[in-house]
């Protein structure tokens, strides 16, 4: 008999085995709750909300997360049905009750003559069988040494400290120019992989006073260990004093600003492309712990960047989650162990929408691998195929940090208007393209029918 094993039953796990059960896979799924627990769920309940009770925007027609509810909706989602049975008002976001939400996703599945549920912490990477690991953010402590063991301590991240991502179709190059320090790299792609934003004395101690004053998140009790040495917070850099960042990440060596050759820049901010279409720059070394607001405000002041829009902002979190374009194949499973599926979280994704879907598609590709078959690749023109094209192989693995889904990560589309005006329409054609696609790589695959 074909069994499919999920280690973890939250956003992901839950999806996952709904999915293989549907299909007519039989499941377990083991979960560690209520016997052990982690700093932040409260219950022993299966698709528990840890934080916020919303799954963000619900806009069908022109956003990314609200595109992906569809998307998972088409597809008999449990996470979104769910959501809709249990939801809140709350203008255009998608908010929930959520211990009925959890309670009635824990009912359903348990209630299904396909899936078991097995309380238990599981603590190595099984050798046998089909498995899925979808142990999130906060994967227990010796199933993490485990993978860790398996994948090599490179790969595996406790904390994310996340630099502001932008969209490069706001940056503004008249200021802004490309170029890698001293002119490093082979080809042209490394050469064009770094924009840099110059700095006046003035300019750079205005913004040194705004990263000192900015309002930020205090970090929690045990946050800290094990990260600090790396990668501090840029207001934290500045703290330590106001030439810090001037030799740190924002020193002007090596660089020739092009739009003003005569003129050395007194310090750049560099930002190096994020993902293989070019559409995306992360801040280099701009980790932060200033709140969403003010990180809003401060990188505004960096010239070229006055209209910046941020696909995803700064962080620190506490967060397990793999080097999935290095360790994951196109069918998410460990290139070195391709019995186990990775999925949600701790794959590279953020937020409990993007994991649910990761646990929606490895639940298939697991039914698909059990049947003999392979998936064909989900199309990267929708939301669903652009964030497993990313994080399976589309983002710089070296500098691989969590992603929300945006339509920075979706193939540009032709003859649609650039620039700011644009932007409204492009969403919408992006949206239309996308939902084309996907009701087609559904009805191709059609796994509902077995
Ligand atoms: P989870 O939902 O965490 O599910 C993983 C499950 O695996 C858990 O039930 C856990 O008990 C179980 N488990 C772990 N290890 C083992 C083991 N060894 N054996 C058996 N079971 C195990 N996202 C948002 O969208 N909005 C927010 O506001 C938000 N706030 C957050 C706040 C905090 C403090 C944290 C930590 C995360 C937050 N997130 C938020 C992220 C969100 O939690 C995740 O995106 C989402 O829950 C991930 O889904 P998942 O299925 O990958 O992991």
């Amino acid at each position: 008999e074909k069994t499919l094993n999920i280690i973890g039953g939250g956003m992901a796990g839950s999806e996952a085995a709904w999915q293989a059960a549907n299909a007519g896979v039989k499941v377990v799924i083991h979960e560690m709750r209520p016997k052990v627990e982690t700093f932040a769920h409260r219950t022993g309940n299966l698709g528990e909300m840890v934080c916020s009770n919303s799954f963000r925007s619900d806009d069908h027609e022109q956003n990314a997360v609200g595109l992906l509810h569809w998307e998972m909706l088409q597809a008999g989602g449990l996470i979104m049905q769910t959501a809709y049975k249990h939801r809140l008002p709350a203008g255009g976001a998608l908010a929930v009750d959520r211990d009925p939400f959890a309670e009635s996703v824990t009912a359903a599945l348990k209630a299904h003559p396909n899936i078991s549920v097995s309380y238990d912490e599981i603590t190595e990477l099984p050798e046998d069988g089909l498995w899925i690991v979808a142990t999130g953010p906060l994967t227990s402590g010796a199933l993490a040494e485990a993978i860790q063991k398996e994948t090599g301590a490179e790969a595996l991240a406790f904390f994310d400290a996340i630099a502001p991502i932008v969209y490069k179709d706001s940056i503004n190059m008249d200021v802004a120019w490309m170029q890698s320090r001293y002119d490093k790299g082979e080809t042209e792609e490394e050469r064009t992989a770094y924009l840099n934003c110059p700095m006046t004395k003035d300019q750079y101690e205005a913004f040194i006073d705004a990263l000192l004053a900015a309002d930020k998140t205090e970090f929690k009790e045990g946050e800290t260990a094990g990260y600090f040495d790396g990668c501090l917070p840029i207001e934290v850099m500045a703290e330590r004093g106001r030439e810090t960042l001037r030799f740190g990440p924002m020193k002007p060596v090596g660089l020739t600003n092009a739009n003003d050759p005569e003129n050395k820049p007194y310090a750049v901010v560099q930002l190096r492309r994020d993902n293989a279409l070019g559409t995306l720059y992360n801040i280099v070394g701009f980790q932060t712990k200033m709140k969403y607001g003010a990180q809003n405000t401060v990188f505004k002041m960096i010239p070229g960047l006055e209209e910046a829009e941020f696909a995803r902002l700064g962080g620190i979190h506490r967060n397990t989650f793999i080097n999935s374009p290095t360790l994951l194949d196109a069918q998410m499973r460990l290139r070195s162990r391709p019995n186990i599926r990775f999925a949600g979280q701790i794959t590279g994704v953020e937020g409990y929408v993007e994991s649910a879907a990761m646990g929606l598609l490895a639940g298939r590709m697991a039914v698909a691998e059990l049947n003999g078959e392979v998936l064909p690749p989900v199309p990267n023109t929708t939301a669903m195929g652009a964030l497993v094209t990313h994080i399976t192989g589309g983002a710089e693995a070296k500098t691989f940090q969590p992603m929300n889904v945006n339509f920075g990560l979706f193939p540009p589309l032709e003859g649609v208007k650039g620039g700011r005006r644009g932007r409204k329409d492009r969403y919408k054609a992006y949206t239309e393209r996308a939902k084309a696609d996907w009701q087609h790589w559904l009805g191709q695959t059609a796994l509902d029918a077995a």
